[in-house]
């Protein structure tokens, strides 16, 4: 089975790993302040904050631009469900804004006509899926004229970029995940990336336990840091992710020019934005038919999302508790039945990427 994720890891990453243990400072330290101005550097953000992961940056981040309990924040209800319950971990509303059908990030459109709704909301947490920058032209048009205060979900595209531009650096705040499973990894770990200097310090001391001199805490803060471990592997990894990705790129455009099948809906890019493939999904009204075919062929799956979050059992409870009633969000709903991604990854190879290639053409009713 050609599995739909396969983290890139060599000696570089055990030898890192096994230099931070033999020097014996596990948790955060020198490894991690370097692998921040490495992450830095790389993409080109001012100010970086390492986390322990994904979800507590994306915490972090929400709290320093300050939502507060009953604040509404407009989001994309297909995403991961860390994107919506960091929201909730902070007391804030969730105002799902439904997707566009090709692009699978958030319409402007349809945010344009939620935002007629909802002229209160203060947020707009945008998330750039499976690697593909949202319309940021438009974004960042709408959040000045209603006073927007934007964080980006940069989770799944790292080193993505709008009109030459890297993603994290539109709104206030951006965030990344490092999950094994992302375009470069940390085991688990995330980043806050800001070209805010005030907004990047309060990032680093909420993520600290409050604190800037240590046993001083003057504000309520948490233990997110990244360990020693963690940003060791991290350094080794950015020196490869431009190649990781670049591979990405390269594997999705021969599917995108060799994968011709009346039955599948290849995804769509648009021309603005640098995609880095973190997935290659496409749409098929046959979707149990092509995962049995692509068994039957020993062709790995995923199906991100199968469930939209505002059909989340735990997004449900907490707004009926809050008294709000969730609007039903068609377009992410259909697209949540029909969509499933195919392995784009680096580390396959040749052999296997024309594999997939017959197997997709192949398939039929
Ligand atoms: C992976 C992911 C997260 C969460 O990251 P973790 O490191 O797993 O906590 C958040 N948002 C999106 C869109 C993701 O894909």
């Amino acid at each position: 089975m050609i599995p739909i994720a396969r983290p890139s890891i060599d000696q570089r990453e055990i030898d890192a790993v096994v230099s931070v243990m033999m020097n014996g400072q596990l948790a955060q330290g020198e490894q991690v302040f370097q692998f921040e101005k490495a992450f830095s550097e790389s993409f080109g953000f001012p100010y970086t904050i390492a986390t322990n992961n994904g979800t507590t940056a994306l915490h972090v981040s929400l709290l320093a631009a300050g939502l507060k309990e009953g604040d509404k924040v407009l989001t994309t209800p297909f995403s991961f469900i860390a994107t919506t319950n960091a929201i909730l971990y902070c007391g804030g509303i969730p105002v799902f804004v439904d997707v566009d059908e090709d692009s699978f990030n958030l319409s402007p459109e349809v945010l344009r006509n939620t935002l007629k709704e909802h002229p209160d909301a203060k947020y707009l947490l945008l998330v750039h899926l499976f690697g593909q920058p949202c319309d940021m032209d438009e974004m960042m048009s709408i959040a000045n004229e209603y006073n927007l205060t934007v964080i980006e979900d940069c989770a799944q595209a790292h080193g993505a970029t709008y009109d030459g531009k890297p993603v994290g650096t539109f709104g206030i705040g951006g965030t990344f995940s490092f999950y094994p499973t992302k375009n470069m990894t940390t085991g688990e770990g995330g980043m806050i990336v800001s070209t805010n200097d005030d907004y990047a310090a309060l990032c680093r001391k909420l993520a600290n336990h409050g604190s800037t001199v240590r046993y001083v805490h003057d504000i309520t803060g948490f233990n997110y840091r990244m360990t020693n471990i963690s940003a060791a592997i991290g350094s080794v990894q950015l020196g490869k992710i431009h190649d990781f990705n670049l591979k990405r790129k390269k594997n999705a455009e021969k599917y995108l020019t060799e994968i011709n099948n009346e039955y599948i809906k290849l995804p769509e890019i648009t021309s603005s934005t640098d995609h880095v493939f973190h997935q290659f999904s496409v749409k098929t009204p046959y979707r149990n038919e092509l995962i049995i075919h692509l068994e039957q062929n020993g062709v790995g799956y995923g199906i991100y999302y199968p469930i939209p979050i505002h059909k989340q059992q735990n997004v449900i409870d907490y707004m009926n508790d809050k008294g709000f009633v969730i609007k039903p969000q068609p377009i992410s709903e259909k697209v949540a039945e029909q969509v499933l991604s195919i392995p784009v990854h680096p580390q396959l190879e040749e052999k296997e990427i024309e594999h997939i290639i017959n197997v997709m053409n192949a398939f039929k009713i």
